[in-house]
């Protein structure tokens, strides 16, 4: 199959025409590349925990690139001209948010207190560009003047993205564990269509808090900021994080 690129954490192949082959790697990257590592079976997990959210997300009527997986770490998707914008959907203050806050570039939502762990009541919605060396946060106005998205299309958006956070955020509550925050792409297929891309409901591109261990005050991540923070094995944090999401 003709190899077409690789991104931080997938390789990309040509299936035919209109589909992409994703090869899940065990590569892990953070700060916009600055920190890397391989991590075993950290590819399998993540393609699979993509696939089991991408069947969820369809039965819920989510439009979705997904088409199958024909190996543990590989998944077939349909080939999209990508939205240049990455959306992000927030519960709790965390990551990008609060440094932006502490560098005086952005206000909290009001009454949202600026700590990691902050609830923000009715989440938030942000965009960020996507083909940039360093993603940047990006307005509605910004959006529009650069024609990545049309007024319609970022309200399609956020009414998915919406409808993304409640579907992930009730499969996971049943397995006590708290949606922080996540990311999700979007791409147009050939008639014009968006549908989600990517991947969605991985601890790559999500923050999941172990909800027991919230409650007593502590944060424990079953994601991508344990290896951001250095603060555990992230193939034991992935692994744990999907055994507890397939028994619910
Ligand atoms: P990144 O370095 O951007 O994190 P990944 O390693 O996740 O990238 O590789 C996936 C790449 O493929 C991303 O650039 C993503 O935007 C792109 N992509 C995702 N879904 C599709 C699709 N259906 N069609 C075309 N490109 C896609
Ligand atoms: N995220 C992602 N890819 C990015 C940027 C963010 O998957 O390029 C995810 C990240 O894992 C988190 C959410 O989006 O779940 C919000 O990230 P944030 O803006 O707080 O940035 P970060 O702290 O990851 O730099």
């Amino acid at each position: 199959m003709p190899y077409i690129s690789s991104g931080k954490a997938k390789d990309i192949y040509e299936a035919s025409n209109d589909k992409l082959l994703f090869e899940f790697t065990d590569r892990v990257t953070a700060f916009d590349g600055k920190k890397k590592a391989e991590y075993q079976e950290k590819g399998e997990i993540t393609c699979r925990m993509a696939e089991y959210w991408f069947k969820i997300m369809e039965q819920e009527g989510i439009p979705t690139h997904y088409i199958s997986c024909p190996t543990p770490t590989s998944m077939l998707v349909k080939r999209l001209d990508i939205v240049p914008v990455e959306v992000i959907w927030r519960n709790y203050a965390a990551g990008s948010l609060l440094r932006r806050y502490e560098a005086g570039g952005v206000e909290l939502p009001d009454g949202v207190e600026p700590e990691e762990g902050a609830p923000i009541p009715g989440g938030m919605i942000e965009f960020t560009t996507k083909f940039e060396a360093v993603d940047r946060p990006v307005d509605i106005k910004e959006i529009l003047y650069n024609g990545w998205m049309s007024e319609q299309e970022i309200k399609y958006v956020t009414k998915l993205t919406k409808r993304i956070n409640e579907v992930l955020g009730s499969g996971l509550s049943n397995a006590d564990i708290i949606l922080a925050d996540f990311k999700v792409e979007y791409g147009r297929t050939p008639d014009g269509e968006i549908i989600l891309a990517d991947e969605v409901g991985t601890p790559d591109g999500c923050r999941f808090w172990d909800k027991a261990e919230f409650e007593n005050g502590v944060i424990k991540s079953l994601d991508k900021d344990v290896f951001r923070k250095g603060t555990g094995d992230l193939t034991a944090a992935y692994g744990e994080l999907f055994e507890r999401i397939q028994k619910v």
